[in-house]
């Protein structure tokens, strides 16, 4: 075979492996290849970590998509001197992600504004980086979704799909009231989930006012933070809200005619 038709084979042979991003890279890397006078194995190596790369990103971006996180964020950009009731080290260890191992819960309860969504879609992108699959979502869609679902004959599937991701967050619980079906959607979301799969919850209510969640149903409150307390790791917010508190310090510096 000349040089030219083995070219054209491998060309043919990437392209058959569905292998686009090596067959791309190949003319570039044949060239330095023989500049550089590279071993065959070495050779090889280098256009498959190609590919691996390629297809790696190509799963993140799906996975990401599928997530559907209302931010970027990461667990780096939190202002943790902005923040001191947040353990930066017990975040550091959510971060490492064993928690998604033994299907710990994390629960982040504070008042508006301080950070709660943001440590969760942290911790999701994180999920999302180490190829777990993540979703998003606030109890109040939760809620509306399940009713759809239930309308349409769609509720086992649904409860699946809230089962299935590796991490479900479950931001802006207690912020409204849920309806009665909807407290039940979300009772019956996390039980399936309890053992199996981590929730990451963020909550604006004290644990002790939970009830309110279930239009006073203390027993299914009761039942809910069982589940959730069991294998959890709680933290607990405190202080202003840090937009709030950033307009203060523009507000101040401007009285005083000065820069933030
Ligand atoms: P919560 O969910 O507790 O209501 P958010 O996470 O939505 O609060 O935070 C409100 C806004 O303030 C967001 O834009 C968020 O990025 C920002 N923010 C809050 N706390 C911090 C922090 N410690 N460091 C950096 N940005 C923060
Ligand atoms: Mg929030």
């Amino acid at each position: 075979m000349s040089a030219n038709s083995t070219y054209q084979a491998l060309r043919a042979h990437l392209s058959f492996l569905r292998m686009g991003a090596a067959a791309e890279a190949l003319p570039g890397m044949l060239e330095e290849a023989t500049k550089a006078t590279l071993s065959p194995s070495a050779f090889l190596e280098r256009l498959l970590a190609v590919e691996v790369a390629a297809v790696e990103e190509r799963r993140r971006a799906t996975l990401a998509r599928f997530a559907s996180l209302p931010s970027p964020f990461t667990v780096a950009d939190f202002d943790f001197d902005a923040q001191p009731s947040v353990d930066r080290k017990l975040i550091g260890e959510l971060a490492t992600l064993r928690f998604i191992e033994d299907a710990t819960n994390v629960l982040f309860i504070g008042p508006p504004g301080v950070g709660k969504t943001m440590l969760a879609v942290g911790l999701a992108r994180a999920c999302i980086d180490a190829g777990y699959r993540t979703y998003y979502t606030t109890a109040a869609d939760l809620a509306a979704k399940c009713h759809r679902a239930a309308l349409e004959g769609r509720w086992a599937t649904t409860m699946r799909f809230y089962a299935n991701p590796r991490l479900l967050i479950i931001d802006e619980v207690g912020y409204l009231p849920l309806p009665a079906e909807g407290a039940a959607a979300l009772f019956q979301v996390i039980s399936q989930r309890y053992l199996k799969g981590s929730v990451v919850l963020t909550t604006n209510l004290g644990i002790a006012s939970w009830g309110k969640v279930f239009g006073d149903d203390v027993m299914v409150a009761g039942a809910m933070l069982d589940r959730l307390l069991h294998r959890s790791v709680v933290v607990t917010i405190e202080g202003e809200s840090y937009r709030m508190r950033s307009h203060r310090a523009r507000a101040e510096a401007a009285r005083k005619g000065v820069r933030p």
